[in-house]
Protein backbone atom coordinates (compact mmCIF):
# COMPACT_ATOMS: atom_id res chain seq x y z
CA UNK A 1 0.00 0.00 0.00
CA UNK A 2 1.62 3.16 -0.79
CA UNK A 3 1.72 5.86 1.99
CA UNK A 4 -0.23 9.12 -0.05
CA UNK A 5 1.63 11.48 2.85
CA UNK A 6 4.75 10.67 1.07
CA UNK A 7 3.54 13.26 -1.43
CA UNK A 8 4.77 16.86 -0.21
CA UNK A 9 1.62 18.74 -0.42
CA UNK A 10 3.70 21.81 -2.48
CA UNK A 11 4.46 18.68 -5.47
CA UNK A 12 3.24 20.53 -8.18
CA UNK A 13 1.13 17.78 -9.23
CA UNK A 14 0.62 16.97 -5.48
CA UNK A 15 -3.67 16.56 -6.70
CA UNK A 16 -3.38 14.19 -9.43
CA UNK A 17 -0.66 12.46 -7.62
CA UNK A 18 -2.79 11.78 -4.68
CA UNK A 19 -5.78 10.48 -7.45
CA UNK A 20 -3.47 7.87 -8.73
CA UNK A 21 -3.16 6.55 -5.57
CA UNK A 22 -6.58 6.15 -4.94
CA UNK A 23 -6.61 4.09 -7.95
CA UNK A 24 -3.81 2.47 -7.24
CA UNK A 25 -4.76 1.70 -3.57
CA UNK A 26 -7.82 0.54 -5.29
CA UNK A 27 -5.97 -1.96 -7.68
CA UNK A 28 -4.30 -3.17 -4.55
CA UNK A 29 -7.58 -4.15 -2.53
CA UNK A 30 -9.03 -5.67 -5.55
CA UNK A 31 -11.62 -3.15 -6.46
CA UNK A 32 -10.12 -1.59 -9.99
CA UNK A 33 -8.17 -4.07 -12.54
CA UNK A 34 -5.19 -3.23 -14.32
CA UNK A 35 -7.02 -2.09 -17.66
CA UNK A 36 -8.64 0.41 -15.54
CA UNK A 37 -5.57 1.97 -14.26
CA UNK A 38 -4.63 2.25 -17.56
CA UNK A 39 -7.63 4.12 -18.84
CA UNK A 40 -7.28 6.37 -16.11
CA UNK A 41 -3.75 7.27 -17.57
CA UNK A 42 -5.86 7.69 -21.13
CA UNK A 43 -7.90 10.22 -19.00
CA UNK A 44 -4.67 12.05 -17.05
CA UNK A 45 -3.13 13.17 -20.35
CA UNK A 46 -6.60 14.44 -21.39
CA UNK A 47 -6.76 16.72 -18.06
CA UNK A 48 -3.46 17.84 -18.51
CA UNK A 49 -4.56 19.63 -21.34
CA UNK A 50 -7.59 20.74 -20.10
CA UNK A 51 -5.37 22.56 -17.36
CA UNK A 52 -6.57 19.67 -14.55
CA UNK A 53 -9.75 22.43 -13.73
CA UNK A 54 -13.59 22.42 -14.41
CA UNK A 55 -14.40 24.50 -17.56
CA UNK A 56 -17.28 26.81 -17.97
CA UNK A 57 -18.67 24.37 -20.64
CA UNK A 58 -18.15 21.58 -18.37
CA UNK A 59 -19.90 23.36 -15.79
CA UNK A 60 -22.77 23.96 -18.19
CA UNK A 61 -23.08 20.28 -18.99
CA UNK A 62 -23.21 19.61 -15.10
CA UNK A 63 -26.15 22.13 -14.71
CA UNK A 64 -28.17 20.31 -17.61
CA UNK A 65 -27.24 17.06 -16.39
CA UNK A 66 -28.21 17.17 -12.52
CA UNK A 67 -31.72 18.82 -14.30
CA UNK A 68 -32.04 15.36 -16.32
CA UNK A 69 -31.37 13.50 -13.00
CA UNK A 70 -34.10 15.24 -11.15
CA UNK A 71 -36.61 15.10 -14.39
CA UNK A 72 -36.20 11.39 -14.91
CA UNK A 73 -38.58 8.85 -13.63
CA UNK A 74 -35.85 6.24 -12.90
CA UNK A 75 -32.73 7.63 -13.30
CA UNK A 76 -29.76 4.91 -12.60
CA UNK A 77 -26.01 5.66 -12.01
CA UNK A 78 -23.98 2.98 -13.00
CA UNK A 79 -20.37 2.34 -10.87
CA UNK A 80 -17.51 0.66 -12.01
CA UNK A 81 -13.91 0.11 -10.18
CA UNK A 82 -12.57 3.13 -11.01
CA UNK A 83 -15.33 5.21 -9.73
CA UNK A 84 -15.67 3.24 -7.02
CA UNK A 85 -12.32 4.12 -6.29
CA UNK A 86 -12.21 7.58 -6.84
CA UNK A 87 -15.40 9.20 -5.25
CA UNK A 88 -17.79 6.27 -3.63
CA UNK A 89 -19.54 8.71 -1.15
CA UNK A 90 -20.14 11.59 -3.83
CA UNK A 91 -21.61 9.02 -6.14
CA UNK A 92 -23.90 8.08 -2.79
CA UNK A 93 -24.31 11.61 -2.06
CA UNK A 94 -25.55 12.13 -5.69
CA UNK A 95 -27.76 9.00 -5.53
CA UNK A 96 -29.07 10.55 -2.60
CA UNK A 97 -29.44 14.32 -3.93
CA UNK A 98 -31.56 13.28 -7.04
CA UNK A 99 -32.95 10.08 -5.83
CA UNK A 100 -31.34 7.34 -8.38
CA UNK A 101 -30.39 3.80 -8.31
CA UNK A 102 -27.12 2.80 -8.13
CA UNK A 103 -26.09 -0.48 -10.24
CA UNK A 104 -22.39 -2.20 -10.19
CA UNK A 105 -21.28 -2.52 -13.92
CA UNK A 106 -18.23 -4.05 -14.74
CA UNK A 107 -16.49 -4.74 -18.00
CA UNK A 108 -14.17 -7.59 -16.34
CA UNK A 109 -17.28 -9.16 -14.19
CA UNK A 110 -16.93 -11.32 -11.12
CA UNK A 111 -18.61 -11.72 -7.91
CA UNK A 112 -15.77 -11.02 -5.91
CA UNK A 113 -15.22 -8.11 -7.36
CA UNK A 114 -19.22 -7.04 -7.59
CA UNK A 115 -19.01 -7.65 -3.40
CA UNK A 116 -16.24 -5.28 -3.28
CA UNK A 117 -17.69 -2.38 -4.85
CA UNK A 118 -21.02 -3.04 -3.10
CA UNK A 119 -19.08 -3.16 0.35
CA UNK A 120 -17.35 0.42 -0.53
CA UNK A 121 -20.35 1.63 -1.65
CA UNK A 122 -22.14 0.76 1.38
CA UNK A 123 -19.59 1.60 3.71
CA UNK A 124 -20.26 5.07 2.39
CA UNK A 125 -23.64 4.99 3.19
CA UNK A 126 -25.88 3.47 0.40
CA UNK A 127 -28.95 1.61 1.44
CA UNK A 128 -29.45 -0.91 -2.04
CA UNK A 129 -26.96 -2.06 -4.77
CA UNK A 130 -27.67 -3.03 -7.70
CA UNK A 131 -26.48 -5.57 -10.07
CA UNK A 132 -24.81 -7.61 -7.00
CA UNK A 133 -25.35 -11.19 -6.66
CA UNK A 134 -26.87 -14.09 -7.83
CA UNK A 135 -30.00 -12.69 -9.65
CA UNK A 136 -31.00 -13.29 -12.81
CA UNK A 137 -29.16 -10.66 -15.24
CA UNK A 138 -30.79 -9.26 -18.09
CA UNK A 139 -28.99 -8.62 -21.60
CA UNK A 140 -28.62 -5.18 -23.36
CA UNK A 141 -28.96 -5.68 -26.96
CA UNK A 142 -25.96 -5.51 -29.56
CA UNK A 143 -23.24 -5.68 -27.02
CA UNK A 144 -21.17 -8.81 -26.51
CA UNK A 145 -19.32 -8.33 -23.59
CA UNK A 146 -19.65 -8.37 -19.53
CA UNK A 147 -21.10 -5.21 -19.90
CA UNK A 148 -24.91 -6.52 -21.53
CA UNK A 149 -25.62 -7.41 -18.38
CA UNK A 150 -27.80 -5.26 -15.93
CA UNK A 151 -30.30 -5.17 -13.56
CA UNK A 152 -33.92 -5.97 -14.62
CA UNK A 153 -34.73 -3.37 -11.54
CA UNK A 154 -31.99 -0.86 -12.85
CA UNK A 155 -30.52 -0.02 -15.74
CA UNK A 156 -32.69 -2.12 -18.05
CA UNK A 157 -35.85 -0.31 -16.66
CA UNK A 158 -34.07 3.16 -16.58
CA UNK A 159 -34.89 6.44 -18.58
CA UNK A 160 -32.22 8.31 -17.62
CA UNK A 161 -28.22 6.69 -16.69
CA UNK A 162 -24.98 7.81 -15.99
CA UNK A 163 -22.31 6.10 -16.74
CA UNK A 164 -19.12 7.73 -15.60
CA UNK A 165 -16.02 6.62 -17.31
CA UNK A 166 -17.90 4.18 -19.32
CA UNK A 167 -17.05 2.38 -22.98
CA UNK A 168 -18.69 3.27 -26.24
CA UNK A 169 -20.16 0.37 -26.93
CA UNK A 170 -22.46 0.26 -24.51
CA UNK A 171 -22.80 3.95 -24.54
CA UNK A 172 -24.14 3.08 -28.03
CA UNK A 173 -26.42 0.37 -26.68
CA UNK A 174 -28.11 2.36 -24.30
CA UNK A 175 -28.58 5.15 -26.89
CA UNK A 176 -30.07 2.44 -29.16
CA UNK A 177 -32.74 1.33 -25.87
CA UNK A 178 -33.87 4.92 -26.28
CA UNK A 179 -32.62 5.95 -23.11
CA UNK A 180 -30.62 9.12 -22.24
CA UNK A 181 -27.48 8.61 -21.65
CA UNK A 182 -25.10 11.20 -19.51
CA UNK A 183 -21.10 10.70 -18.86
CA UNK A 184 -18.11 11.62 -17.63
CA UNK A 185 -14.80 11.60 -19.49
CA UNK A 186 -11.96 13.77 -20.25
CA UNK A 187 -11.67 13.09 -23.77
CA UNK A 188 -14.17 14.94 -25.84
CA UNK A 189 -12.95 12.60 -28.44
CA UNK A 190 -14.24 9.43 -27.37
CA UNK A 191 -17.21 7.45 -28.87
CA UNK A 192 -18.88 7.77 -25.16
CA UNK A 193 -18.51 11.52 -25.41
CA UNK A 194 -19.58 11.64 -28.50
CA UNK A 195 -22.76 9.99 -28.30
CA UNK A 196 -23.77 10.24 -24.91
CA UNK A 197 -27.15 12.95 -24.63
CA UNK A 198 -25.19 15.08 -22.18
CA UNK A 199 -21.33 14.82 -21.86
CA UNK A 200 -19.54 16.25 -18.75
CA UNK A 201 -15.93 16.69 -20.09
CA UNK A 202 -13.78 16.93 -16.95
CA UNK A 203 -12.27 14.73 -14.40
CA UNK A 204 -14.79 12.52 -12.11
CA UNK A 205 -13.56 13.67 -8.70
CA UNK A 206 -13.78 17.19 -9.66
CA UNK A 207 -17.32 16.84 -11.50
CA UNK A 208 -19.29 14.70 -9.44
CA UNK A 209 -18.67 16.48 -6.16
CA UNK A 210 -20.23 19.45 -8.44
CA UNK A 211 -22.77 17.53 -9.43
CA UNK A 212 -23.99 17.00 -6.01
CA UNK A 213 -23.83 20.76 -4.96
CA UNK A 214 -25.66 21.67 -8.11
CA UNK A 215 -28.43 19.19 -7.63
CA UNK A 216 -29.01 20.28 -4.45
CA UNK A 217 -29.44 23.38 -5.52
CA UNK A 218 -31.50 22.64 -8.89
CA UNK A 219 -33.73 20.64 -6.73
CA UNK A 220 -35.59 23.42 -5.28
CA UNK A 221 -36.16 24.32 -8.57
CA UNK A 222 -39.79 24.04 -10.48
CA UNK A 223 -39.61 21.34 -13.47
CA UNK A 224 -40.56 23.67 -15.96
CA UNK A 225 -37.22 26.14 -14.80
CA UNK A 226 -35.04 22.50 -15.03
CA UNK A 227 -36.57 21.73 -18.68
CA UNK A 228 -35.36 25.34 -19.41
CA UNK A 229 -31.92 24.59 -18.58
CA UNK A 230 -32.05 21.62 -20.46
CA UNK A 231 -33.65 22.76 -23.67
CA UNK A 232 -30.86 25.73 -23.88
CA UNK A 233 -28.49 22.92 -23.47
CA UNK A 234 -26.09 21.83 -26.65
CA UNK A 235 -23.95 19.01 -26.19
CA UNK A 236 -22.09 19.50 -29.89
CA UNK A 237 -21.85 22.98 -28.94
CA UNK A 238 -19.91 21.86 -25.24
CA UNK A 239 -17.86 19.17 -26.68
CA UNK A 240 -16.61 21.30 -29.57
CA UNK A 241 -15.50 23.95 -27.08
CA UNK A 242 -14.33 21.36 -25.03
CA UNK A 243 -12.14 20.40 -27.73
CA UNK A 244 -10.62 24.05 -28.72
CA UNK A 245 -9.37 24.33 -24.95
CA UNK A 246 -7.57 20.90 -25.81
CA UNK A 247 -6.21 22.51 -29.16
CA UNK A 248 -5.55 25.81 -27.13
CA UNK A 249 -8.06 27.73 -29.50
CA UNK A 250 -10.33 30.47 -28.62
CA UNK A 251 -13.92 29.57 -27.15
CA UNK A 252 -17.55 31.11 -28.53
CA UNK A 253 -18.84 32.01 -24.79
P1 LIG B 1 -14.62 4.85 -25.97
O1 LIG B 1 -14.82 3.39 -25.75
O2 LIG B 1 -15.71 5.71 -25.38
O3 LIG B 1 -14.32 5.24 -27.40
P2 LIG B 1 -11.91 4.53 -24.96
O4 LIG B 1 -11.99 3.15 -25.52
O5 LIG B 1 -10.85 5.45 -25.40
O6 LIG B 1 -13.32 5.28 -25.13
P3 LIG B 1 -12.45 3.42 -22.37
O7 LIG B 1 -11.39 2.70 -21.65
O8 LIG B 1 -13.53 2.66 -23.04
O9 LIG B 1 -11.77 4.46 -23.38
O10 LIG B 1 -13.18 4.44 -21.36
C1 LIG B 1 -12.50 5.16 -20.39
C2 LIG B 1 -12.68 6.64 -20.64
O11 LIG B 1 -12.61 7.27 -19.38
C3 LIG B 1 -11.55 7.26 -21.49
O12 LIG B 1 -12.12 8.09 -22.48
C4 LIG B 1 -10.75 8.13 -20.50
O13 LIG B 1 -10.27 9.31 -21.09
C5 LIG B 1 -11.78 8.43 -19.45
N1 LIG B 1 -11.25 8.65 -18.09
C6 LIG B 1 -10.31 7.92 -17.42
N2 LIG B 1 -10.10 8.40 -16.19
C7 LIG B 1 -10.95 9.45 -16.04
C8 LIG B 1 -11.22 10.36 -14.96
N3 LIG B 1 -10.58 10.27 -13.80
N4 LIG B 1 -12.17 11.29 -15.16
C9 LIG B 1 -12.84 11.39 -16.34
N5 LIG B 1 -12.61 10.57 -17.39
C10 LIG B 1 -11.68 9.61 -17.26
MG1 LIG C 1 -13.65 1.82 -25.06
Amino acid sequence: MIDTDLIPSNHPRAKSLAIRHLLTNGFNSGLVVSEGLIAHGRGEAFDYLIGEKTSTFALDAIKAASSLLLLAEKPVISVNGNVAALCPKEIVDLAYETSSSIEVNLFYRNKKREYLIEETLKKNGANVVLGVGQKEFLKIPELTSNRRHVDPEGIFLADVVFVPLEDGDRTQALINMHKKVITVDLNPLSRTAQNATISIIDNIVRSVPELVKTSRQLKQKSPNSLLKILNNFNNKYNIDNSLKIIRGLKCEQ
